[in-house]
């Protein structure tokens, strides 16, 4: 069994920045990789369904759930909440399971804070804002509204890399799988 507490691995960046293929990519490099099912107020989309993307609540639910602590960090993003819950990270860390979330930026920070030296923050970086708005134009699953609330949500997200552990690049989604899996790697070597 590992003596260490597991890694709270939080991986942040513009959403339409190849985020979710990267986490994906890196998670199939780590099998035993946890993960946290967020809770959230928004819509599911697609084939989404309870308990696998996220826990979907209605606003009065989420804001029981921050006032009963069961919510250990949370951030509005378009017009939603989003947030970790409590107890099941908390578990997953103290048992020595490493864990990968995707968060908003102000997300990555609070879980910094809470975890210290057991996180590890990474800002995963679009090329460009113009790249960024083509591959949100590119989904097909957007109004124009929401695109431009997401575009400006980046804008101001992008501005906060500097309080991340580390940057990537998602110029070339090899390198930037490679070069996440290095840092994961070489965190995992430094805290055990
Ligand atoms: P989406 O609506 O595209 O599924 O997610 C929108 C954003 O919410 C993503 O950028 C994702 O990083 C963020 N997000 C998802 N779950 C959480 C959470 O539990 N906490 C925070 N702070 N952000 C989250």
């Amino acid at each position: 069994m590992s003596r260490r507490n597991g890694l709270i691995i939080c991986i942040s960046g513009p959403s339409g920045a190849g985020k979710g293929t990267v986490l994906g990519l890196v998670r199939d490099m780590f099998p035993g990789m946890g993960t946290s099912i967020s809770v959230t107020t928004r819509q599911p989309r697609g084939t989404e369904q309870e308990g696998v993307e996220y826990f979907f609540r209605t606003k009065d639910e989420f804001e029981q759930m921050i006032a009963d602590g069961e919510i250990l960090e949370y951030d509005t993003y378009v017009g939603n909440y989003y947030g970790t819950p409590a107890a099941y990270l908390r578990r997953l860390s103290s048992e020595g399971t490493d864990c990968m979330l995707d968060l908003t930026v102000a997300g990555s920070i609070a879980l910094k804070k809470i975890f210290g030296r057991d996180a590890l923050t990474i800002f995963l970086m679009p090329p460009s804002l113009e790249v960024l708005e083509e591959r949100l134009r590119g989904r097909g699953t957007e109004t124009e509204d929401k695109i431009r609330s997401r575009l400006s949500q980046a804008e101001a997200e992008m501005k906060r890399v500097d309080e991340f552990d580390y940057t990537v690049v998602n110029d070339d989604l090899d390198r930037a799988v490679e070069e996440v899996r290095n840092l994961i790697l070489k965190k995992q070597e430094e805290n055990s």
